[in-house]
C-alpha cells in the first residue's frame, strides 16, 4: 500500500525525530508516567524507527509490543539490537489491524495525528489497538487532542502569489491573478505563520479524548464560531492547528507548555512536588504563537480578501468530513458571515 511505502523511506523519519519539539514532549511525557511504565507492558501503535518504544524501556517497561506495518520496522529491529533491547523490545512487522500480541498491554503510546490533526491520522488504528489490547484502566499517550479553527490575515502570502502578477520585470500580468489564486489557495496549505497573523482567540473545532472516542465520531466534526476581530485587518483565511495532552483517564486541569523549557525529571524528583506533579499536564502544541513542529499550520485561503473592522464579527461553521472516495482525503466546508454576507468556502485536503 502506498501508504506505508511512504513510511520506509528514511526522510520522513528523519523529519519527525529532527522535530525536537514533537520528539522532547513525547520523551518527557514518557518520563513523567515513568510510574505507570514502569514494569510495565507497553505497545507502540506505529514505532517506525522505534524511537517511542526505546524511550519506554528507559522508563522501565518490561516489554514493548512496536508495531509497524511500514518496512521500516525492519530497520527498528536493528536499531533495537544496536541497543541491546532485544529482550524487551519486540518489533512486530505488520498493520496493527493483524498483528497477534500475546498478551494485553497497560499502556498504548502513538504518534498518529497528521496536519490539521486528521488528514492521513492513526487515530483509528490507536482507537482498535485501545478496543483490542488495552488492559481497563490502561495508560493512553497522548490522552487527549483539541483541534483549532482562527481567521488570519497574510499579506505577505497575498503579496508574493498574487499580486506579484501586477508586475513582473515591468510587464503587466494580472490577467493571470485569477489562475493563480485558483492555483494558490484552491486546496489546504501546509505553511507556518506566526501569532501576528492571528486575528483573535481560536474557536475549538473538536475535542479528542482517546480513552472514550470511537470511530464513527470521527467522520464527520462540525463547529460553530463567533470570532471578534481583534484588529483592523484584511482576512485572508483561516488556520487550522492543534495540540495534544499526555493525562491519565481523568483530564487534569493546568495546561503547561511542553515547548517552553520543562525538565519533567526534575520535578517528579525533587520532594514533595507530588502535587505539582499531578497538576501539570504535558502539551504539545502546533499553534503559530509556539515554537514550530513539521505540522506547521493549515492555511484556507480567501480568494478574495475581506476588510475587517476591529471588533468586527464573523460567525458560521465549520465541516470536516472523510471523503467517501478516498478514506484519506478530507473534504472541509467553512461558511462564515461577516456581517453583509455570507461565504462558503469548500476545499479538499487530499
Ligand atoms: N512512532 C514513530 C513513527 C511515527 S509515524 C515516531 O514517533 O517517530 C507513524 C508510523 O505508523 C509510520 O511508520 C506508519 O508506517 C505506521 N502506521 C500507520 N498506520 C499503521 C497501522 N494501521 N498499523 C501499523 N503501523 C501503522
Amino acid at each position: 500500500m502506498a501508504y506505508f511505502k511512504a513510511y520506509s523511506h528514511i526522510g520522513v523519519h528523519e523529519e519527525m525525530l529532527k522535530d525536537h519539539v514533537r520528539t522532547n514532549t513525547y520523551r518527557n511525557a514518557i518520563m513523567h508516567h515513568k510510574d505507570l511504565i514502569s514494569g510495565k507492558v507497553v505497545l507502540d501503535v506505529g514505532c517506525g524507527t522505534g524511537v517511542l518504544s526505546i524511550f519506554c524501556a528507559f522508563a522501565g517497561a518490561t516489554r514493548v509490543y512496536a508495531v509497524d506495518a511500514s518496512d521500516i520496522a525492519l530497520q527498528a529491529v536493528e536499531i533495537v539490537r544496536e541497543n541491546e533491547l532485544s529482550d524487551k523490545v519486540i518489533v512486530l512487522h505488520g498493520r496493527i489491524e493483524d498483528v497477534q500480541i500475546e498478551e494485553k498491554v497497560d499502556v498504548i503510546i502513538s504518534e498518529w495525528m497528521g496536519y490539521m490533526l486528521l488528514y492521513e491520522s492513526m487515530l483509528g488504528s490507536v482507537i482498535f489497538a485501545r478496543d483490542k489490547w488495552l488492559k481497563p484502566g490502561g495508560l493512553i499517550l497522548p490522552s487527549h487532542a483539541s483541534l483549532y479553527l482562527a481567521p488570519i490575515t497574510n499579506s505577505r502570502r497575498y503579496q508574493d502569489s498574487i499580486y506579484f502578477w501586477r508586475d513582473v520585470y515591468g510587464i503587466k500580468m494580472s490577467s493571470v491573478m485569477p489562475l493563480a489564486k485558483q492555483c494558490a489557495f484552491m486546496e489546504p496549505s501546509v505553511e507556518t505563520i506566526s501569532g501576528e497573523n492571528v486575528l483573535t482567540w481560536p474557536a475549538v473545532v473538536a475535542q479528542v479524548d482517546c480513552y472514550t472516542i470511537q470511530a464513527p465520531d470521527l467522520e464527520t466534526i462540525t463547529a460553530a464560531f463567533k470570532f471578534t476581530s481583534m484588529l483592523q485587518a484584511p482576512l485572508h483565511g483561516f488556520a487550522f492547528w492543534f495540540d495534544i495532552e499526555f493525562n491519565g483517564p481523568v483530564r487534569q486541569k493546568v495546561k503547561k507548555q511542553a515547548s517552553q523549557p520543562l525538565d519533567v525529571d526534575m520535578e517528579i524528583s525533587s520532594p514533595g512536588n507530588k502535587k505539582k506533579k499531578q497538576d501539570v499536564s504535558i502539551v504539545l502544541s502546533t499553534a503559530p504563537e509556539d515554537a514550530p513542529t513539521h505540522w506547521q499550520q493549515t492555511l484556507l485561503y480567501l480568494f478574495e480578501p475581506i476588510e475587517l473592522k476591529k471588533d468586527q464579527i464573523m460567525e458560521g461553521s465549520v465541516t470536516i468530513s472523510q471523503s467517501r472516495q478516498h478514506a484519506r482525503f478530507l473534504n472541509i466546508c467553512l461558511k462564515y458571515f461577516t456581517g453583509d454576507q455570507w461565504y462558503v468556502k469548500e476545499s479538499v485536503m487530499r
